[in-house]
């Protein structure tokens, strides 16, 4: 397979598998895909016996499952009680299974990390990003991590690209590039024959991501909706020559604008992946565009604020995850802030899957504004308000950042022929007070780019932020 698989078990430092590593990662990927051809039912067995397993090591090796689910050994996964982050990471030393970690050289093993590299050998280390102002510290073991990069593979295997040594496709992934965050080490990890990869860091100038992507020539265009969106334009305005067979978007929500301008940039519909840090691959496209829960590596409760089920095709305030695979952090029933719903399909999906299928994501709870209502009380908007009005702007894009209790500002690029800042700021403030808020203050800005986030991301609603990880 070629002299550029790092042979990490001499180096003992790289995360780029050896060649026994690729050989189990593609048989993994061969289990993954028989998968898709099951039956509904032996997807539930499947689920209630690796659900069975994944606990019953959760109970022998981690103190803080032993207390957490005192008595409950035996109840059904629904009635047990919610992991949130917060507790998590109180807790993190008596979760872990492996009982030589700890969280404090954890720490500092990730603090001093340039490269994406092992810790002991065995472990690869990745935080969340603290967007949501806490920070999660992740371990996964080398078979946690093979079944993890197997997950993400599956993005592209159903959305139909045929990869694997007999099927070479250049690959271009744009999106940060610090060592720490998981887009950037499961890249390390599939990186060299298997697949070619390009990776460039998304907080880099929109400038020179075109001159390098013009130099590679991806066949499959990998990156963050709203950097997909912005190279779309490029595209159309010819700076970028590109000609990306398939063009995935993941971590942020997937505007319909986006997805057409990035339709009429590279001739095809583009795919939406759904993932964490902490879960791997929550759900991907299939070649139908509809984006199927891996149900079978992961059990999904779409749940309101109180933790109860909501109905199909209602979006949820979160999604509890129980991750069947995880052993060295076992999560189960953790607590994730996304609102999504499940499709209420009339039929099941004609590519076959067993999966459940998603109607969409509306971003994360941390999205929702609270601005001062009419009654004094702070009346919740939902990011979904902004998404209605400014999606049909003609500007090349948006985003909405609260600047306190009573006013925000829309950012705008690329404002277009029929723009009138004037109807903009009203249809928004009409949004705003239809909500119930009180005398909303909106400004608008015209601006060269859209803000990012430190790992590169463009979350195009930004509230203030509102505590909702302190339970
Ligand atoms: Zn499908």
């Amino acid at each position: 397979m070629g002299k550029r698989i790092a042979p990490f078990t001499a180096t003992g430092k790289s995360v780029a598998f050896s060649l026994v590593h690729l050989v189990r990662l593609l048989w993994i990927r061969r289990q993954l895909s028989k998968r898709d051809r099951w039956t509904r039912d032996a997807l539930r067995t499947h689920q209630g016996d690796a659900l069975r397993e994944m606990r019953a090591h959760a109970y022998a090796h981690s103190p803080f499952y032993q207390r957490f689910h005192a008595g409950l050994t035996d109840v059904p996964l629904h009635k047990l009680p919610v992991l949130t982050k917060k507790k998590l990471m109180e807790h993190w030393n008596d979760v872990v299974t492996d009982r030589s970690l700890t969280l404090e050289e954890l720490r500092t093993f990730i603090e001093g990390l340039d490269v994406p590299r092992l810790f002991r050998n065995e472990y690869v280390a990745a935080t969340t990003s603290g967007s949501t102002g806490l920070k999660g510290v992740f371990a996964f073991n080398r078979e946690e991590w093979l079944w993890g990069v197997a997950s993400h593979a599956r993005a592209t295997t159903w959305a139909g690209a045929r990869v694997g040594p007999l099927h070479r496709l250049r690959m271009a992934i744009v999106s940060s590039t610090k060592a720490w965050c998981k887009s950037l080490l499961v890249g390390a990890s599939v990186d060299t024959s298997i697949l070619p990869t390009l990776r460039l860091d998304s907080t880099e100038s929109l400038h020179v991501i075109v001159e390098r992507l013009n130099v590679f020539q991806p066949d499959i265009l990998v990156a963050y909706a709203e950097t997909a969106n912005a190279l779309a334009l490029k595209q159309l305005s010819h700076d970028l020559h590109i000609s990306p067979r398939m063009v995935f978007a993941s971590s942020e929500v997937f505007t319909a604008s986006a997805r057409k301008r990035i339709t009429a940039a590279w001739g095809s519909q583009p795919f939406n992946a759904y993932a964490a840090t902490e879960t791997a691959l929550i759900a991907a496209d299939c070649a139908h565009h509809r984006m199927h829960l891996a149900e079978d590596l992961i059990i999904a409760e779409i749940v309101d604020g109180e933790n109860n089920p909501v109905p199909i095709g209602t979006y949820g305030e979160k999604v509890l995850v129980t991750v069947l695979f995880s052993r060295t952090v076992p999560l189960i029933r953790y607590e994730l802030s996304d609102r999504v719903a499940l499709a209420d399909l009339p039929t099941p999906c004609e590519c076959g899957k067993p999966f459940a299928v998603l109607a969409g994501i509306q971003g994360r709870v941390e999205d929702t504004m609270f601005l001062q209502g009419d009654g004094g009380d702070p009346v919740a908007i939902t990011p979904d308000i902004f998404h209605d009005v400014l999606e049909p702007a003609p500007v090349d894009g948006w985003q909405v950042v609260q600047e306190n209790a009573t006013s925000i500002v829309a950012l705008i690029v690329g404002p277009q022929r029929g723009y009138d800042e004037r109807t903009l700021k009203e249809q928004v403030r009409l949004r705003l007070r239809e909500q119930g808020a009180h005398d909303p203050g909106v400004q608008v800005r015209i601006l060269e780019k859209l803000r990012q986030s430190l790992t590169g991301k463009t979350p195009l609603v930004q509230a203030l932020p509102h505590h909702t990880e302190q339970h």
